[in-house]
């Protein structure tokens, strides 16, 4: 990387924070990349970083990745990260995360937590002692509870629409889908698509899922190893991130690929790679938004909203629908195609407060 305050400038990020308290061994990084929309949102990582600079990149990489995410969904927050250096099988413990809800808590809003690798609800739990500024919690705690479900129905909307732009219809129904990783996602997709009449193959490398889904759902198994070349209609990735890559995406044999794994393209060459071979990407962090909007829903009036709250995740079809259109149009990938969706809602929020500002249009009024 080059120097952090060239990095933030190419970027815009807004601020880096470094959390410290030697009492409970707490060393912390929050960035704040984007607040145009709303308060910087996005959930806190506990991870091993080799060095200091390794936790500041992925805090402000994960910051920026989260104001697209919630710019492209239109959910009115910004991007926002927090990550722990640490090892989050030794090293938790209530006085650490408390102490990092007193951080959190200083500033005063800007900045809301929740959920990542690493965490837990537990742990949200210790942060909202000290802070309201905590989104993801249980529901005994006035959260959404588990959010798996709703980012595979999430998922599972995006797929119709991109069922919908190749096959002309948004059924599933005799579809072949393979399915990799079974967890809190994956085994939430499973049902969805046979309920809508799709083939299901899935694959996990932990057989008592595998044996759990085709048990229950009589859905057939692959070996994790060759599910991604397997011949279907549609490849839905909910295991690993960089599983589209070089190697990967010259062996496919499907015309879409959507699924809610994070962090897909192994870079941006394999989204164009996709492109070419005409097969359809749907980016991830379009169609696994699902969860962050079930999650966030509870920031909204009245406070969380089921049924509010998975009519918004169902838009997923509608933006996975025009983000194809946009790349039809301007003849570019779709993972280009989704920031470029990102970028133009920021853009328009950030003019059209502009010009509330100097009373010249009520607020929204270009929009
Ligand atoms: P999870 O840990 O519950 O499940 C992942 C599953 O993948 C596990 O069952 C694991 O055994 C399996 N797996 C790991 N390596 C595999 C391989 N090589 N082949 C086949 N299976 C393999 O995770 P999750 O919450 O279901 O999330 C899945 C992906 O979706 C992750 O990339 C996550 O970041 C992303 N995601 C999840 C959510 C959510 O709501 N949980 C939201 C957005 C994005």
């Amino acid at each position: 990387m080059e120097t952090i305050f060239g990095y933030m400038e190419r970027y815009d990020y807004e601020n880096v924070f470094l959390c410290q308290d030697r009492t409970v061994g707490l060393r912390a990084v929050i960035a704040i990349h984007d607040t145009t929309l709303g308060p910087a949102t996005g959930g806190t990582r506990m991870w091993t970083y080799a060095s200091e600079l390794e936790a500041i990149e992925d805090a402000l990489r994960l910051a920026r990745g989260m104001t697209y995410k919630y710019a492209a969904a239109g959910v009115n927050l910004g991007g926002g990260k927090c990550v722990i250096i640490g090892d989050p099988r030794r090293e938790k413990s209530e006085m650490l995360f408390r102490a990092l809800g007193r951080f959190i808590n200083r500033l005063g809003g800007i900045y809301l937590t929740g959920e990542d690798v690493g965490t837990t609800l537990r742990e949200m739990e210790y942060m909202r002692m000290e802070t309201p500024y905590v989104v993801t919690l249980p529901a005994s705690w006035g959260g959404a509870g588990p959010i798996g479900p709703a980012t595979a129905f999430g998922v599972v909307r995006g797929m119709k629409a991109c069922a919908k732009a190749v096959y002309g219809a948004d059924s599933l129904e005799g579809r072949r889908v393979t399915v990799q990783g079974l967890g809190a996602v994956g085994s939430e997709v499973i049902p969805l698509l046979v309920k809508d009449g799709a083939r299901v193959v899935v694959a996990d490398i932990d057989q008592e899922k595998v044996q759990a889904a085709t048990e229950r759902y009589r859905v057939e198994s692959a070996d994790p190893a060759v599910i991604a070349g397997l011949e279907a209609d549609i490849f839905c990735p909910c295991a690993l991130g960089g599983i589209l890559n070089a190697e990967t995406v010259p062996r496919l044999r499907v015309k879409i690929v959507c699924g809610s794994a994070n962090n897909q393209l192994g870079d941006e060459r394999d989204g164009d790679a996709l492109a070419a071979r005409n097969i359809l990407y749907a980016p991830d962090y379009i169609v696994n938004a699902g969860g962050t909007i079930f999650d966030t829903d509870r920031l909204n009036p009245g406070g969380f909203n089921r049924e509010r709250a998975m009519a918004n995740v169902s838009r997923i079809f509608e933006t996975m629908s025009s983000l194809v259109q946009i790349s039809r149009e301007e003849g570019i990938a779709t993972y280009r195609a989704a920031d470029l969706l990102a970028e133009r809602r920021i853009e328009a929020v950030r003019k059209s407060k502009l010009l509330a500002s100097r009373g010249e249009m009520p607020l929204g009024g270009d929009r």
